[in-house]
């Protein structure tokens, strides 16, 4: 202003210093207004921020939660949000079985079938084939009276053509029925470790007259009409497949997390604890229950605005609010969320963002190149801004803050995940709390912490190399470093449908000594 003083006072010609005077004031005012427009921009980051706050004492209450409502879920039938649901599976494999079994994964982005030869004594287990193919949409959501046929029908298809394609190897097999292990990841309720009915589907999927029917049963009879000569023998979710291999490897392994499309957790039990099934006689004393800890909740969770619509506008609100905040089907949006927002409140993301507008439109994969793009003017960033939501030059200020809300959804996201797997650890008395003493192990004259293993598998976890580091260093941050070192998270990679191969060999007729 202070040059525009003496343009004025020198006063040549008067009309054009008054121009200019009104250009230099809109060019001011632009100034002034941008940085407010800025300034609210960086309020909805920081109101963001900290609603997603995770401090340590924030993740421990989480913990307590946790194993709160683990008990609960244990004590009675709709006792929590936690389903804590049976799974009769009470022996895991411990490296002796041998032999050619076959799985199938069905429940997350792909279909696979596979087939694992097991040469006893923990022997690395080969796997001579896997086949993955994604599900056809119709048979995801079908409507029609035979929907079901049809989505069996498929798996069956798939199996057959896969068996018909082994090579020689198979030949000691003819005569011999096949042995299944069925990885099918929505909830059941099951009576045996071969059987189990649908409650509900999740993950999009839902089709016509199938909740409350026998899966087991389902595929069994496809198979039958195809005369397949194999049967289910195991009937699992892929937490519990990720265990059993986890087991098979490793004797100390006695919990399983699945961070990919969705999130769950299965563990091993002690059947005195499971109250709501008094009575259950098991041999080994113990059984694997299945948290469906995706449906977790606490008040304790940071939630904000932009997760309580994104579950609000979702067709099963008020459900899955732990995997809502966790898991690779929902990161995306959370982040979707925010930038919309700040689209709204000012025009940093330019004025066309209708794409903004499209739910799911960013995939968990695209923060996770977002947030991981090291090139010093953010390229693959903006790459993804103009690519995916077709909003052109953003200014490298814009792109850091969009690096920003990734890292904020992702890191809260981790360290939640973090804070359930110390919940079940909490709940097994394998958190150095010492509140129970099953976790310890006399050694000499002072308790040593035992080995414990967390068997864990899904893209988030492998892939998303920053959400692993988030996570693991919330574990250290929660029980310290010396406990921590005492725990250990072993990736199973295709965990869910390997391990329900060896668990289809565990359970197998010909009989092995198990756990
Ligand atoms: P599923 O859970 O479907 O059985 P995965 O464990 O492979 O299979 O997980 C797939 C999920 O992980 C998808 O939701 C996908 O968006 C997410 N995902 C895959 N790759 C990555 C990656 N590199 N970074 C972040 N998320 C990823
Ligand atoms: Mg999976």
């Amino acid at each position: 202003m202070g040059s525009m003083g003496k343009v004025l006072g020198v006063g040549l010609v008067v009309g054009c210093a008054v121009a200019m005077c009104v250009v230099a004031g809109t060019m001011v005012g632009k100034r002034v207004k941008s940085r407010r427009r800025w300034t609210k921009v960086v309020k909805v980051l920081e109101e963001f921020e900290e609603g997603c706050a995770t401090p340590v004492e924030k993740l421990r209450q989480v913990v307590d939660a946790m194993a709160v409502e683990m008990h609960a879920g244990l004590a009675s039938e709709g006792g929590s949000k936690l389903k804590m649901l049976l799974t009769f599976v009470q022996n895991l494999p411990n490296g002796s079985e041998k032999g050619v079994y076959y799985g199938l994964d069905l429940g997350g982005t792909n279909f696979r079938v596979l087939r694992v030869q097991l040469g006893g004594q923990r022997s690395a287990i080969l796997e001579p084939g896997v086949e993955r193919q994604p599900i056809p949409e119709h048979l995801m959501t079908s409507t029609s009276e035979v929907a079901k046929f049809e989505l069996f029908d498929f798996i069956a298809a798939s199996l057959q053509k896969f068996v018909e394609k082994e090579g020689n190897g198979s030949v000691a097999l003819e005569g011999k029925l096949r042995e299944l292990g069925f990885t099918f990841s929505f909830p059941m309720k099951q009576a045996s470790v071969s059987s189990g009915i649908l409650i509900k589907w999740t993950k999009g999927f839902s089709i016509h007259d199938t909740v409350g029917k026998d899966v087991s049963e389902c595929l069994n009879q496809a198979l039958e009409r195809r005369g397949l000569d194999m049967r289910v023998a195991v009937l699992i979710n892929d937490t519990v497949g990720t265990l059993a291999l986890g087991h098979y490897h490793d004797e100390d392994t006695v919990a399983a997390v699945i961070i990919g499309t969705g999130t769950n957790a299965c563990y091993l039990e002690r059947s005195d604890d499971i109250i709501k099934c008094q009575g259950l006689l098991t041999t080994s004393g113990a059984m694997v229950v299945n948290m469906e800890w995706g449906n977790f909740w606490s008040s304790h969770l940071p939630r904000t605005s932009y997760d309580i619509e994104l579950d609000s506008e979702s067709p099963n609100p008020n459900d899955q609010g732990f995997e809502k905040m966790i898991s690779g089907m929902y990161l995306g949006d959370i982040v979707r969320r925010v930038i919309l927002k700040m689209s709204q409140e000012s025009d940093v993301f330019g004025l066309s963002f209708s794409k903004l507008l499209t739910p799911f439109i960013l995939r968990s994969p695209l923060i996770a190149a977002m947030h991981e793009d090291d090139s010093p003017d953010l390229r693959e960033v903006a790459r993804i801004l103009g690519e995916i939501l077709e909003i052109g030059d953003v200014p490298l200020k814009v792109r850091k803050l969009v690096v920003k809300v990734c890292d904020v959804v992702t890191r809260r996201a981790a360290r939640l995940a973090a804070a359930g797997i110390v919940g079940i650890l909490k709940k097994m008395g394998r958190d150095g709390s010492g509140s129970t003493a099953s976790g310890k192990v006399k050694g000499g004259s002072h308790t040593k912490m035992r080995r414990t293993v967390v068997a864990i598998e899904g893209a988030l976890y492998t892939s998303y190399t920053l959400f692993r580091e988030y996570l693991n260093d919330a574990i250290a941050d929660i029980l310290g470093e010396d406990i921590s070192s005492h725990v250990v998270l072993k990736v199973m990679e295709d965990g869910s449908g390997m391990g329900a191969a060896v668990l289809a060999a565990a359970y197998s007729s010909s009989g092995q000594d198990t756990l």
